[in-house]
């Protein structure tokens, strides 16, 4: 079985306030693309890897982290869109192997324990996403900000990536979505993660594997904070 991981990084990160893309900021030394690069080059599970980077960002990409750090397994750098479901669109037409693992290059304590678990579970269920039950209690507001609903939290789950999908099924889902988006008219697509993608145009279910609560997404400044402890805490 071959298997390829697809590296998001071609977000602006506009709720990070920083005039660097989060992907890039500095972590212990290190950019924070880095950390999930070294996880999925470690995880002897995967094949290869295709980058997805912004626009004019590809030399940069390799001259600063992937040549420097002595990445192999890159197989190809492509160029992201405007969101985040665009990118990993992009992403798919370069992806080879039986399958793919989506990971968010904002997400760096993604570890290759995570990493076979995941792969484990995708060999069985054909389609993947990691996650961690929700601590808090989650409300569904309405547009005034009332609270309509309370799930009950049992049922909930916060989710991560890496997701991980049969190449041909997130493919196709994603061809579907993308044709579907032709045909209408104005307006984004609220895509915010790729299992919605396979829920919506396949008919197959996707199965939840445990994650890690260090697992979490930088997107707010104080992330970074929390990011310094938990990498202070392992080796990279
Ligand atoms: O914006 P968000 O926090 O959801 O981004 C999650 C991941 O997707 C990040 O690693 C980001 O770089 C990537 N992304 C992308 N292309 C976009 C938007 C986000 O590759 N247009």
């Amino acid at each position: 079985m071959q298997t390829c991981a697809i590296l998001l990084a071609a977000g602006q990160g506009k709720r990070m306030q920083s005039e660097v893309a989060k992907q890039y900021l500095v972590l212990r030394e290190r950019p924070v693309l880095y950390y999930s690069l070294k996880a999925f080059e470690d995880a002897e599970m995967i094949d290869s890897i295709v980058l997805v980077v912004g626009e004019g960002e590809h030399e940069a990409v390799m001259e600063k982290i992937v040549t420097p750090y002595g990445f192999t397994k890159v197989r190809a750098v492509v160029t992201g869109g405007k969101e985040r479901y665009i990118s990993v669109y992009n992403g798919l037409q370069a992806v080879t192997g039986d399958y793919v693992f989506i990971h968010d290059g904002a997400r760096p304590m993604v570890d290759c324990e995570m990493i076979r678990r995941a792969y484990e579970g995708v060999k069985k269920e054909r389609a993947i996403v990691v996650g961690m039950p929700v601590k808090d209690t989650i409300k569904i507001a309405d547009e005034e900000g009332y609270i309509k609903e309370t799930p009950r939290r049992e049922t909930l789950w916060a989710v991560q990536t890496p997701q991980v999908f049969e190449t041909e099924l997130v493919r196709s889902a994603y061809q579907a979505l993308m044709d579907d988006e032709q045909r209408r008219t104005g307006g984004k697509m609220a895509v915010t993660d790729d299992a919605m993608v396979v829920e919506a145009y396949s008919g197959v279910k996707v199965k939840l594997v445990e994650g890690s609560y260090e697992n979490i997404k930088i997107t707010t400044p104080e992330d970074m904070q929390i990011m310094d402890v938990f990498a202070a805490g392992r080796e990279f």
